[in-house]
């Protein structure tokens, strides 16, 4: 990006009388003109009815922050920033000649100073950004009105002045919140205070008297609150507002979006100025949201709702619910077909369901958005599998759509209809989300903050509220569902719930809360927080208490149709870590081809078991160890024959003991006497024993190889445990990969596999059809910086590596795996790293130790296997990177392996793509 492009207005629209195509942008030009705005310019590209008007860049808002001394996300103790909150000269002048145009093409002029016959041009002031953030930054509409204009609008409009005048109201109020700082709330008293007066509970029952009232309230509450006047220069009314949305960019709820849902790196918002279309006329006019599918469900089906004389936000703020767009077809055949016809036209186009807000101005209809929908994961198969069938997309194109995070969502919990037939539902609601969510009423985000805290406790929280805000964000994260009176499957709550799967029932009428005294009736039946209900975001559903939630399953159907067709295209290989017999066919039914991490220490963990691993550690002799070795060796066979047998012929990567040895050492006094008692030994043997074992930076300690280095019994052991399990396992062959972690030298390594192939030798290369049965192979993981750059030598005698990113990144960073979350949040927040590295692997540094390792060992076996376990296994982005490394497979958790495999697909469809 240059520093000081010349450049920061583009226009959008059609000119009538010539015809000619104004716009500048397209959909490609995201980056620069945010996603509202690239998509208005491709409406009108496509000939889509848009009213005109022009986006000011989101290099405008990089230039603004520059200006004025916002650069710096550092704050100094004691410093006072100063800034000018001034538009650079460049800017006006820019904005000033692309309104002049705007005025030509709409024939309308904008200003106060007009003659009779004029059509006056009001404009909203629209803000967006490259990613979508719904409902963050705030829209001012019915821009340009001010008290010398009025007149002349209301003669425009033949004579409507209730219109004009509740245009006007709602400009002052919206300005006033967005632009002049004053609470919302005020400007509501200020309405309420009218409805009292009358008794009418409706804003669309106020007379005119009464909004012209309202009108000089607002104007006085602004006068109070802030000193100053509602500006009656419309060119200042539209700078502060330009203003506003720049730095409505910096705000609490803005960052607290971005952070939550991992948007960074962003340059700033765009600034759309539209010419304003009303569908507060009169009931010939309305406003609406719409889908061109459902987005819950994914049902090829026209969705939508709308509210006939209402203005922008009344539709999506959930404060009056509004109309099943089915009515529109009735009130407004004509328009709705248009409607219809739109939505195919931008579906074919962009290949992906539809989300258009649109207006009707006295039965004239205008697209005011469109961007790609919002969808749940399972909705998203559902439409995907449905345009393939239209023939409106390709395979690759059905697998690259997918946003593979979202995939876990299919792996929620839901209740049989054998359940909910047992149970009376007291009130059905919205399925505005899909899922089951049983839990503890909150009623606000604070509370469902506090009880959330006592999760592993007392079980899920359940936000219930009349309407939910982005106010609520935070205690919404901290909540499992969302349970409304108001809204649609717009609502805010439904679109946050889907986002974050979490289930959502919304527009629930029976639901009367009263957030003061922290009680509800549902129904008639009284609730109060803390108490516990069921909510089904897939049906609507709502119970008394708690339901049986049951176990997705997520074989079959669409996701199976979606899976089938993935296995073509995916050429990296995803393994699952699995530890027991039940995690290991789990990850064969999400399609795992093999274990890629068998982590042994798990099965010492059991409260039986424990006793064994502790005496074998704190054992004085090695006779009182034999028998506890003898004892663990047990176990671990009884296991692997377990897993053996779930994975037939499949790779099974087992790692020998790889933790500190302390993590299995008592630290209760009952324990530990309990153990002296056992090994009959004194406690102060035991004790001392103890605290021998510990350490400084166990992390860095007596662990991984290091144990089977100073014990090579334990290694000896676990091996005969492999090897005698594997012969006597059910399957024919079995392919074992012997992993020895923590390796920083290839001495290590040849230690360990010396001890191994010995046993080996032993107990199966000594018989041809015992060694044809078992197959096994010595191979080390890569998890120390050392270990990654001696991977050529290290290659020379491993069978195979594997990547352990959990402790690659712990060491290469310095970060402690343990503690870094306390420091990393801040890094985060101060956007001094993007991400957690632990959670999404760090491509730059961390990544290029592992692209070492497979360039250093492929150079001396060029057939080398290399994989990877560890958290970023099953995490997308990292997925992909991974794949660009070329590596043989990742690994992760069961659950995690739709995401895997969707994200690694992917990649192999781009880079074949690429060839
Ligand atoms: P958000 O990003 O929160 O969706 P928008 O900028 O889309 O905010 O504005 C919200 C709503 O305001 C729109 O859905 C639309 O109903 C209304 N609106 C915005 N611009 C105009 C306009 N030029 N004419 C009529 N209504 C508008
Ligand atoms: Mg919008
Ligand atoms: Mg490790």
């Amino acid at each position: 990006m240059s520093s000081n492009p010349s450049k920061f207005c583009y226009f959008f629209g059609i000119d009538p009388k010539s015809g000619q195509n104004l716009t500048e942008g397209n959909r490609n030009m995201k980056d620069l003109l945010g996603g509202k705005g690239a998509n208005l310019s491709e409406m009108c590209n496509l000939g889509v009815p848009v009213p005109p008007g022009f986006t000011i860049s989101t290099e405008a808002n990089v230039l603004f922050n520059k200006h004025n001394n916002y650069a710096s996300n550092i704050e100094l103790e004691g410093e006072t920033k100063v800034t000018k909150d001034q538009l650079p000269q460049q800017i006006i002048d820019e904005v000033n000649q692309y309104l002049t145009k705007l005025e030509q093409v709409a024939a309308k002029k904008f200003g106060s100073l007009q003659q009779e016959g004029d059509r006056v041009l009001l404009v909203s002031v629209r803000s967006g950004a490259a990613a979508s953030m719904p409902g963050m930054m705030d829209t001012i509409l019915n821009l340009g009105l001010c008290d010398d204009n009025l007149q002349l609008m209301i003669s425009n409009f033949g004579g409507n002045e209730r219109f004009v005048w509740d245009s006007y109201r709602n400009l002052i109020q919206m300005f006033g919140d967005v632009v002049m700082g004053v609470k919302y709330e005020k400007f509501e008293e200020n309405i309420q205070k009218q409805k009292k007066k009358r008794g009418i509970s409706l804003d669309i029952d106020l007379t005119l008297e009464e909004i012209k009232e309202i009108v000089q309230d607002h104007k006085e509450t602004i006068r109070e609150m802030t000193g100053e006047e509602f500006p009656q220069d419309t060119r200042q009314q539209m700078f502060k507002a330009i203003i506003a949305v720049f730095q409505s960019w910096s705000n609490k709820r803005a960052i607290h979006y971005r952070r939550i849902h991992n948007i960074r790196g962003l340059k700033g918002t765009a600034v759309n100025i539209q010419t304003m279309v009303f569908g507060n006329i009169d009931k010939r006019s309305c406003s609406g949201v719409s889908f061109s599918r459902n987005p819950s469900t994914g049902e090829n089906k026209f969705y939508g709702e709308y509210l006939t004389q209402a203005q922008g936000e009344d539709v999506v703020s959930g404060v009056r619910t509004p109309e099943k767009i089915e009515n529109l077809s009735i009130e407004f055949p004509q328009c709705y077909n248009e409607l219809i016809n739109i939505s195919h036209k931008l579906e074919k186009h962009y290949k992906d369901i539809q989300d258009m807000e649109f207006t009707i101005e006295m039965n004239q209809l205008y697209m005011l958005q469109c961007r790609n929908g919002k969808k749940s994961a399972a909705a998203a198969l559902q439409i995907y599998c449905d345009m393939l069938d239209e023939n409106l997309i390709t395979e690759q194109e059905s697998i690259l759509k997918i946003d593979a995070s979202q995939l876990d969502q299919l792996l929620h919990k839901y209740l049989t209809d054998e359940e909910i037939q047992k149970h009376e539902p007291l009130a059905r609601g919205l399925a505005a989300s899909p899922g089951v969510a049983v839990g503890r009423i909150a009623f606000t985000s604070e509370q469902a903050i506090e009880m959330a805290k006592e999760r592993k406790i007392r079980g899920d929280v359940i936000l219930v509220r009349t309407e939910t805000s982005p106010e609520d964000l935070a205690g919404m994260q901290m909540s499992q569902g969302f349970f409304t009176t108001n809204g649609g499957i717009t609502s805010h709550a439904a679109v946050v719930a889907r986002q974050n799967g979490k289930c959502c029932v919304s527009g629930c009428s029976a639901l009367i809360v009263n957030e003061h005294e922290k009680t509800c009736t549902i129904n008639g039946i009284d609730f109060k927080e803390g108490d516990i209900i069921t909510i089904s975001g897939s049906t609507g559903l709502v119970f008394n208490g708690a339901l049986k939630m049951s176990e997705p399953t997520v074989t079959g159907g669409n996701f199976g149709r979606i899976m089938e067709i993935e296995k073509k295209y995916r050429t990296m290989g995803v393994y699952a870590n699995a530890d027991t017999t039940s995690d290991a066919k789990r990850a064969l039914e999400f399609g795992a081809e093999g274990i890629g991490l068998c982590r042994t220490e798990h099965m010492f963990f059991e409260k039986t078991r424990i006793m064994d691993m502790r005496r074998m550690i704190c054992a004085t002799c090695d006779e009182k160890r034999q028998d506890a070795i003898t004892k663990l060796k047990q176990y671990q066979k009884q296991d692997f024959i377990g897993l053996f047998n779930v994975m037939g012929d499949r790779k099974v990567t087992i790692r020998l003991l790889d933790p500190p040895l302390h993590e299995f050492l008592p630290h209760e006094e009952h324990e530990i006497e309990e153990l002296a008692n056992l090994l009959n030994e004194d406690i102060h043997i035991i004790k001392r024993r103890i605290e021998e074992l510990t350490e400084k930076n166990p992390m860095l300690g007596h662990r991984g190889c290091r144990l089977g280095i100073t014990l090579p019994k334990i290694t000896q052991m676990q091996a005969e445990a492999i090897f005698e399990a594997a012969i006597e396992s059910e399957s024919e062959i079995v392919h074992v990969e012997i992993m020895i972690p923590l390796i920083s030298s290839i001495q290590e390594l040849r230690h360990q596999k010396e001890i191994i192939d010995r046993i080996a030798q032993r107990i199966i290369s000594s018989s041809s059809s015992l060694s044809n049965k078992v197959k096994y192979r010595v191979g080390c993981m890569i998890e120390t910086p050392r270990a990654a750059l001696l991977a050529d030598e290290i290659a020379s005698i491993s069978d195979f590596f594997s990547v352990g990113s959990n402790d690659l990144t712990q060491m290469t960073f310095g970060f402690s795996r343990d503690d870094a979350e306390k420091f990393l949040k801040d890094y985060i927040e101060m956007e001094l790293t993007q991400n957690d590295p632990f959670q999404i692997l760090d491509n730059e540094g961390v990544g290029q130790l592992i692209k070492m390792a497979v360039q250093k060992g492929r150079s001396v076996k060029p057939e080398l296997t290399v994989g990877l376990c560890g958290e970023h296994g099953g995490e997308m982005n990292s997925v992909q990177f991974l794949h660009t490394c070329g590596l043989t497979y990742v690994s992760c958790s069961p659950f995690r392996i739709p995401i895997a495999r969707i994200a690694a697909c992917q990649q192999s469809i781009l880079s074949a793509q690429k060839k």
